[in-house]
């Protein structure tokens, strides 16, 4: 085992490691540890690749309203094809559901990306709903799916432009401090590093733990999906993403097949995350009574987690209690969509550059998701 030096060391190779670790490669030595063979093999490579600006709290309506513009036009040589592929999402609500309903529709206005639609016009988007019982829906017609392996791959590719190294299979055991800084042993070896980034997504209380840094109350939750065959007759690739209006299920064109989801949130342990079969037949319950699908053949399944503190908002920034062990976790069901965006602004935060007055023109305080606000 040999001893490594960097300026930061961060934990963890999903997007949230691979963003930051992006931009700070170009001002600093930077190194990133990932525990699995593949870096995407968590939360980030399990996704439904979702980018919306009406979806989750302020927070991350700001951050995602942010990103949409390097999502929109990366920088050259950032990726090979295009990062977004609009995809409108129709909020259907359905008979017993009309207060949440009345309330979708309530933020609709007419004339501009997101209008409530009468059932006929709701099925002119999404044939195989079943009118009777739908009282209507909403269009969002700014959103669009995230080419999500190419967005993370882009951030890689960056780093390791920036001069930055990756370690796979090499997960963090221990984390110690001396006068020097932080020393971290992993299954490939000891690091020391002024600065640790814990990007271990559903692992970040764990991790956080080993540094004694404090307690953020970090909840990973599994969302369970799966993939289903359309109906042979139906080209569907061009059909919204289709969201229950109380999020009790979704259903999105995936190539050539159905993305299906129950939109749970079961609270869980870190870990590799299996879907449950009662979660399965509760998404093909749902979507059975809202559209005329019938699931013949389910093509592969999966579950992935979650990770949220109790106000749903990122945690980035540095702890109050560790000097040089900085946050970014909890990022929720969001955390792709808000990359760009809270990567650079977290970069900033590490390198002491951050000014909330005149540099957050989203409306976001470094505050709004800084750890100081759990403790
Ligand atoms: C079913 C589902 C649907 C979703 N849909 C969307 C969507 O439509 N839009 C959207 O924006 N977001 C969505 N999300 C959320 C999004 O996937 C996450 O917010 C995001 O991937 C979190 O990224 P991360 O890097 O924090 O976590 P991860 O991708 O899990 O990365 C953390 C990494 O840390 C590593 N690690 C952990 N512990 C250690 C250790 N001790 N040493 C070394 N490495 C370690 C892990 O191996 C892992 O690779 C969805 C998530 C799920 C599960």
């Amino acid at each position: 085992m040999t001893d490594h030096m960097c300026d930061i060391l961060v934990i963890g190779g999903g997007i949230a490691g691979a963003s930051i670790a992006a931009h700070l490669s170009e001002h600093a030595r930077v190194h990133v540890l990932e525990m699995e063979e593949q870096p995407g093999y968590h939360s980030t490579g399990r996704s439904a690749a979702l980018f919306s600006e009406t979806y989750g709290n302020t927070a991350i309506r700001a951050l995602t309203r942010a990103s949409r513009s390097f999502l929109a036009s990366p920088p050259p040589g950032f990726c090979s094809v295009p990062l977004l592929k609009p995809r409108p999402v129709l909020i259907i609500g359905q008979v017993g559901q009309q207060v949440a309903f009345d309330d979708a529709v309530r933020q609709a206005v007419p004339g501009t990306e997101v209008e409530a639609l009468t059932v006929d016009q709701a099925l002119g988007l999404c044939p195989v709903l079943r009118p009777e019982g739908l009282l209507g829906a909403v269009v969002d017609r700014g959103t669009a799916d995230i080419e999500v392996h190419e967005l993370h791959h882009g951030y890689l590719r960056a780093l390791k432009r920036g001069g930055g190294g990756l370690s796979t299979a090499a997960r963090v055991t221990d984390i110690q401090r001396d006068a020097k800084g932080w020393i971290v042993h992993s299954a490939v070896g000891t690091f020391r590093a002024a600065i640790i980034v814990n990007a271990a997504g559903a692992w970040a209380g764990e991790v956080g733990s080993l540094a004694g840094a404090q307690d953020i109350g970090l909840e990973p939750r599994r969302r369970t999906a799966a993939l289903i065959e359309p109906p042979r007759d139906a080209t569907s690739d061009h059909w919204p993403m289709v969201l229950d209006v109380e999020e009790r299920f979704y259903m999105k064109p995936d190539a050539g097949l159905l993305l299906l989801s129950p939109a749970d949130e079961t609270l869980t342990a870190p870990c590799d995350a299996q879907p449950d079969e009662m979660d399965i037949a509760i998404a093909i319950d749902r979507l059975e009574t809202a559209t005329t699908l019938e699931v013949r053949r389910i093509r592969s399944k999966w579950a992935g987690l979650r990770s949220f503190v109790r106000d749903r908002s990122p945690v980035v920034g540095f702890d109050g209690l560790q000097p040089g062990f900085f946050w970014m976790a909890a990022l929720g069901g969001y955390g792709i969509q808000t990359a760009p965006a809270l990567s650079a602004m977290a970069a900033d935060l590490v390198l002491g550059r951050w000014r909330d007055q005149g540099s957050a023109p989203f409306g976001l305080c470094a505050d709004d998701i800084s750890p100081a606000r759990l403790r």
